[in-house]
């Protein structure tokens, strides 16, 4: 199976900016960098996504995620950040290799934008609840 670029990118194939190594975790600078400081945190092993990965792994990428946030918003000037990750093609994921994106956040002006729009109407919400409830006992 062809290899993902992170993947390359975790064997030496392809070079980063890297930002933290650890046995497990590798960060480096998006290529695209939406925002000054726009950052990936991976997993060596490949995992497909968030929801794949296994929970140790995952949790030591949340924590190198984590820091790489603050350190943005102590050193880099930040006034937010965002945190997130995105799972399978209908969520907005073209490298099927788990990474989280650490986006520092400044003016407003950045190439990244989020938008929450309500969209609850017709929806019946004690259903869906309970139908999550149900999946999670
Ligand atoms: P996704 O849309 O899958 O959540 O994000 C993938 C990210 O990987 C994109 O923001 C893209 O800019 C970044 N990316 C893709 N190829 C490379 C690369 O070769 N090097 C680096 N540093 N980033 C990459």
């Amino acid at each position: 199976m062809e290899k993902d670029v992170f993947c390359k990118i975790v064997d030496g194939e392809i070079p980063c900016y890297k930002l933290y190594e650890d046995n497990d975790v590798l960060a480096f600078l998006d290529i695209s960098q939406v925002s000054k400081g726009h950052t990936l945190v991976i997993s060596k092993k490949h995992y497909d996504n968030f929801l794949s990965i296994s929970q140790e792994e995952m949790h030591k990428v949340m924590d190198v995620a984590q820091r790489i946030g603050q350190v943005s918003v102590k050193y880099l000037g930040a006034k937010g950040v965002n945190i997130l990750t995105n799972c399978y093609e209908a969520a907005g994921q073209t490298v099927m290799h788990f990474h989280v994106h650490v986006i520092p956040r400044y003016d407003g002006n950045e190439g990244f934008i989020l938008e929450m729009k309500n969209n609850a109407d017709g929806l019946n919400l004690p259903s869906i609840a309970k139908q999550i409830q149900q999946e999670l006992k």
